[in-house]
């Protein structure tokens, strides 16, 4: 039956249904013999990755059938959207491998931040999250920037190991993988084989010359914590794609600002003081008072405040977080939106969805 065939290059279940899924084929090509899949024929003729996609438990399952097999992780997440990079069970599985964070798109954040503290801001929250990465290394994999600080801690903590590069969707691991191609061996000797047979693991390897390997493993679909309260369409004004410029608020004491209609942050003490605000250039950030402001939200949403581009927003599912900046700078984290920058002596009152995390961290400015 059809659905038994496999791609004689990654061994993946041949299917037509699912361009975005492993083991892709046009229609035409399922009943041929020896037939690759799109992504290995992509690797094979263009030495260029396609990403190929699967649930959080597919993959959990898939690299739990790694077993005791030595190598190191490389694990990329987005700097700009930490929570919605992050991999829930992947402590599990690491074990005692080594893990590398590679923390990509670094280029959307100012370049006035300090990289140090972005740094140490990532060590924190992956420790909150139960990992201890081995290092942390800032990239931008569109715009080539430390990509070979990345390929020289690959090397060192790799000892002669295999590495396995892991991701969920959209982190820009895809990018990464055909930047390193580019970079570890040119233009020949990309080659895909099944280094796991009889399972559907789909693991591409790419040969890092010494008998070793690096291998890419499908990304983990996760849906955007923001794609619950916006199209598509309005999602791309909400994830930055060009280095965001802080807009700067000086606000007084009881007004609020907006991000579209998405969240409100009430101004509530400390003195007449700015806002600094590090959101995606192209979101809408609105001031009033705070005294209007319950009321202007459910009657604008949708128009003035937007996105969300319509009127079915769910005010019954927000969630207020009273946030109190004591003794130090510190930036207060939208989750999937941004960050706004207050100095010492403030107290703040976020509006937000439910699902969406909001807090502090030390200031990276
Ligand atoms: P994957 O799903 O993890 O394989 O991600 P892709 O490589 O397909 O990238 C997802 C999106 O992020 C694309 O729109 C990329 O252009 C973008 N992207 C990838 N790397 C970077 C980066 O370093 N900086 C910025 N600003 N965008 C990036």
């Amino acid at each position: 039956m059809s659905n038994e065939m496999r791609c004689i290059g990654c061994g993946a279940v041949l299917q037509s249904d699912d361009a975005t899924k492993a083991g892709y084929v046009p229609q035409s090509s399922l009943n041929k013999e020896d037939v690759i899949c799109k992504r290995c024929f992509r690797l094979k003729h263009y030495n260029e990755i396609q990403d190929v996609n699967m649930t959080s438990d597919d993959f959990l399952t898939m690299l739990n059938t790694l077993g005791d097999r030595d190598g190191i992780i490389v694990n990329v997440i987005d700097v700009f959207d930490f929570q919605g990079s992050w991999i829930n069970g992947l402590k599990r599985i690491v074990g005692n491998k080594k893990v590398i964070l590679a923390a990509n798109k670094i280029d959307l954040l100012p370049k006035l931040i300090n990289k140090n503290r972005v740094e140490l801001w990532i060590k924190h929250l992956a420790k909150e999250l139960g990992m201890k990465p081995d290092d942390v290394v800032l990239i931008s994999a569109v715009k080539n920037q430390g990509i070979d600080d990345l390929l020289e801690t690959i090397e060192r903590e790799r000892e002669g190991k295999d590495v396995y590069i892991v991701g969920t969707t959209n982190v820009g691991k895809s990018t990464l993988i055909n930047k390193l191609i580019e970079r570890s061996i040119g233009e020949k000797d990309v080659i895909t084989t099944s280094h796991f047979p009889g399972t559907t693991l789909d693991l591409i390897d790419i040969p890092l010359g010494d008998g070793t390997f690096m291998f890419d493993t499908p990304g983990i679909i996760q849906a955007h914590q923001m794609t619950h309260f916006v199209t598509d369409e309005e999602l791309k004004v909400i994830m930055p794609k060009e280095e965001i410029k802080p807009r700067n608020y000086q606000l007084n004491e009881g007004q609020t600002l907006f991000l579209g209609g998405l969240v409100r942050i009430d101004y509530v003490s400390g003195g007449r003081r700015s806002l600094n605000c590090f959101v995606s250039n192209r979101l809408n950030i609105h001031r009033t008072k705070s005294a209007n402001a319950e009321d202007l939200w459910h009657r604008q949403i949708g128009e003035l405040l937007t996105p969300p581009g319509s009127k079915a927003f769910n005010f019954d599912a927000l969630r207020q977080h009273t946030l109190s900046v004591k003794d130090k700078k510190q930036d207060i984290i939208i989750s999937g939106l941004g960050f706004i920058t207050v100095d010492a002596g403030a107290v703040v009152e976020v509006y937000a969805p439910a699902q969406v995390d909001v807090y502090l961290r030390p200031s990276i400015l």
